[in-house]
């Protein structure tokens, strides 16, 4: 039976059960990744998604095709270009994995199930991470989880039947594509570079994660870095759980109890990548409305355009102009990077739901185009969690000031990213404004000439915002609304599904290689 691997958010050769398939089809097969119109006119896209793509695409096509399986890189709208390789190829199955995306991604699995059933192929949609397809419960669901991400990879073909010929046309470029080039410093991609990060994490960078995740200084070295990589699928989260378990085991071993308490915290984030991606799953619409319908129309924006003051407040934050200079640095560090830790994505997003009272969906569109990792359901879950809008956790408002004290306390993060106050001394940095004028004109950084003065008045602006949250929390339909949502989505302990115990190891486990597959 002639098979047809199509890639989408899979992009490696390790645990990729589709491609273990092909390699057993006699009839022989070829992939496809499919470069969609609809993807790139989303208003998520940004061209440092499609660089990444890319590279990993490059190197793919690289390892598969000298062993026999050809990979079709091709720019068109799917179901169209199935139409198109079923005419030349004649394939009768298609395999590939499961995806949980926006809304378009949706539209088009559903057009393309349509599209096999009228052509009579097969379409084999297996799972590659802890997201379950038709969910009835959460009871139960961190166990299942437990259960695939134990399960042994898939295994690795050495090689397959080739069906038709190999392309051998250069994979298209940005520009070839009518697209601007992606300009920011970001994180390269393909699945050599995926394995060595996650080498490199549990093996030389990991060892101060919990205390490294809340700065941004300490964070891009100390977090693991892997997000594009699990978004892109250029890692299996399989493979970042079961090398992560492997090397807390051999730290217990080898008496290493910070590397193990470390790596403990960061396993228990791998769940949590599942757990918000099961919201969506369950509960397209959260991408569009929110979890309790009681907070739509809280905020501007929801039922009518957004107003020129509103505009102009997104925009100074967009454009990371607020007046705050740690939401301004972060703003500005991510534009550049592509990356930010988890605490200041959250600072971000808080300053902008409560002191400027934007709606969570411009600006999470925003920043999913800054974001290289983003991950629709990850995406939205922490948006609206960050802005209120779930019903079930408790507000979290992060002070830009506190952030700014808290983190970066010798200022060298802002005076990196917001050069316009380099020379403001360190006890004003936060908090710029209250700078006597004589100062501002000693160190030549005027406000509202070289920096602006804060969008709002901060602590007003927030009890504003507290005030209209609460009176609407307390209401009955608010109070019905939660206890439903927690029904749906909410883990059943108190917060997140639990990190299992650690289990003692035997033996010295072997800890992932570098660049093992290569
Ligand atoms: C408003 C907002 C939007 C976000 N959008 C995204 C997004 O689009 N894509 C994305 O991958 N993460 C998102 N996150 C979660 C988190 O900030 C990133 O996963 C993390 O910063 C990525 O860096 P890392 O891989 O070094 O993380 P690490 O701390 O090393 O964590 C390892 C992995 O665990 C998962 N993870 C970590 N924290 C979380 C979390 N809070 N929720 C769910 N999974 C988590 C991710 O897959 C991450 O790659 C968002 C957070 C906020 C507050």
């Amino acid at each position: 039976m002639p098979s047809l691997v199509w890639f989408k958010r899979d992009l490696r050769r390790h645990d990729h059960e589709p491609l273990a398939r092909a390699a057993r089809d006699a009839g022989g097969a070829a992939a496809l990744y499919a470069i969609e119109p609809d993807w790139l006119a989303s208003p998520e896209f940004d061209p440092q998604h499609l660089r990444f793509a890319l590279q990993s695409l490059a190197e793919l096509r690289a390892r598969l095709q000298p062993r026999g399986l050809p990979l079709h890189v091709r720019h068109g709208a799917m179901p169209a270009l199935l139409d198109t390789l079923h005419a030349e190829l004649g394939f009768d199955t298609l395999l590939s994995h499961q995806e949980t995306g926006p809304g378009w991604s949706y539209a088009r699995d559903l057009a393309v199930a349509a599209w096999c059933r009228a052509r009579g192929v097969r379409w084999v949609e297996i799972p590659q991470h802890g997201v379950v397809r038709r969910l009835k419960s959460r009871s139960g669901w961190a166990a299942r989880w437990q259960q695939r991400m134990d399960a042994a990879e898939a295994e690795r073909p050495a090689g397959w039947r080739p069906l038709g010929a190999m392309p051998d046309a250069a994979l298209p470029t940005l520009q070839q594509l009518g697209l601007p080039p992606d300009t920011r410093d970001g994180q390269p991609g393909g699945e050599r570079a995926a394995l060595q990060t996650l080498a490199s994490f549990l093996t030389e960078r990991g060892h101060d994660y919990r205390r490294a995740l809340s700065s941004p200084l300490s964070a891009m070295d100390g977090c693991s870095r892997l997000s594009p990589h699990l978004a892109f699928g250029s890692l299996s989260l399989r493979r970042a759980h079961q090398a992560t378990e492997a090397r807390i085991a051999e730290a217990q071993v080898l008496g290493e109890r910070g590397w193990a308490y470390a790596l403990r915290g960061f396993a228990g984030r791998l769940r949590w990548h599942c757990h918000f991606m099961q919201k969506l799953e369950d509960e397209p619409a959260i991408e569009f409305r929110a979890f309790a319908p009681v907070y739509d129309g809280l905020r501007p924006g929801d039922l009518e355009p957004l107003g020129s003051s509103e505009q102009a407040r997104l925009q100074a934050w967009c454009d990371g102009r607020t007046g705050w200079p740690m939401v301004d640095a972060c703003m500005r560090s991510l534009r550049a990077t592509g990356w930010l830790n988890f605490r200041m994505r959250a600072m971000l997003c808080s300053v902008a739901s409560y002191p400027l009272w934007l709606h969570w969906r411009p600006t999470g569109l925003f920043l999913a185009r800054q974001f290289l990792d983003f991950e629709a359901g990850i995406h939205w879950s922490q948006m609206q969690m960050q802005s209120g809008t779930t019903g079930i956790n408790t507000l979290r408002i992060y002070s830009p000031t506190k952030q700014a004290r808290d983190q970066d306390p010798d200022g060298v993060f802002i005076r990196r990213w917001v050069p316009e106050l380099a020379a403001v001394p360190l006890d004003y940095l936060p908090t710029p404004w209250l700078m006597p004028l004589a100062i501002q004109q000693r160190v030549g950084c005027l406000i509202d000439r070289d920096y602006p003065a804060p969008l709002v008045d901060e602590a007003q602006a927030t009890r504003a915002a507290k005030q209209a949250m609460a009176g609407l929390r307390g209401t009955a339909p608010a109070r019905e609304q939660a206890d439903a949502v927690q029904q749906r989505h909410g883990s059943r302990k108190s917060g997140l599904p639990p990190s299992p115990k650690p289990r003692r190891a035997k033996s010295v486990p072997v800890p992932v290689q570098q660049g093992e597959l290569f």
